[in-house]
């Protein structure tokens, strides 16, 4: 994962903007709360191009007067496991796993917050009780497999 970010002080907060265009086959937004906010541009599997990170800072000042002096470029971020049918996984062997490790993220947008609060909480329900924890999580991630199967399919047909 190639990442280009940048936080500020944000007196609009809570605010956001995203987009989803040529220049990166995930997505960039700028997003603030508690009057702070971060700029992201990234995108899993390949460097994102200089022309991508010219593009963001010159769009989110011209669409939202949003400036700032200097960018940071983080490239070969460890992939999230997303990318497997065997995701997610609560037990393997002896293990409890919660949220990157479990597999337990959204996989087409690769938002993760939720299932590392939620996983987090089954993984102490486990303490209680194996079974009640277990149908939680299945429940959870009731319509994962769909999710990416879904972003596989438009992987390999949206151009
Ligand atoms: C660029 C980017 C944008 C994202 N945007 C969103 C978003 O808008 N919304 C959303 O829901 N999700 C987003 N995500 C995903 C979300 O950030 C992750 O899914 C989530 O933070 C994962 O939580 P975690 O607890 O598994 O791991 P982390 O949040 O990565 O926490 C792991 C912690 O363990 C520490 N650590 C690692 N090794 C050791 C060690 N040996 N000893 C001690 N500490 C250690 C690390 O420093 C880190 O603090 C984004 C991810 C990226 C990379």
């Amino acid at each position: 994962m190639d990442i280009l970010l940048q936080g500020r002080l944000d007196d609009r907060s809570p605010f956001c903007v995203a987009y989803h265009q040529e220049y990166t086959h995930d997505y960039a937004y700028y997003a603030s709360a508690n009057g702070m906010g971060v700029a992201v541009l990234f995108q899993r599997g390949k460097p994102l191009s200089v022309t991508a990170k010219e593009w963001f800072p010159k769009q989110l000042l011209e669409d939202e007067g949003l400036k700032f002096s200097d960018w940071h470029t983080i490239g070969n971020i460890a992939g999230t496991p997303t990318d497997s049918l065997s995701n997610p996984r609560l037990f393997p062997g002896d293990l409890i796993l919660t949220e990157t490790l479990s597999g337990m993220q959204d996989p087409s947008m690769v938002l993760g917050v939720h299932g590392a609060l939620v996983s987090g909480k089954i993984a102490a329900m486990v303490v209680h009780g194996r079974e009640k924890a277990t149908a939680k999580f299945h429940r959870m991630n009731r319509w994962w497999k769909e999710a990416y199967l879904l972003r596989r399919l438009l992987r390999a047909t949206h151009p």
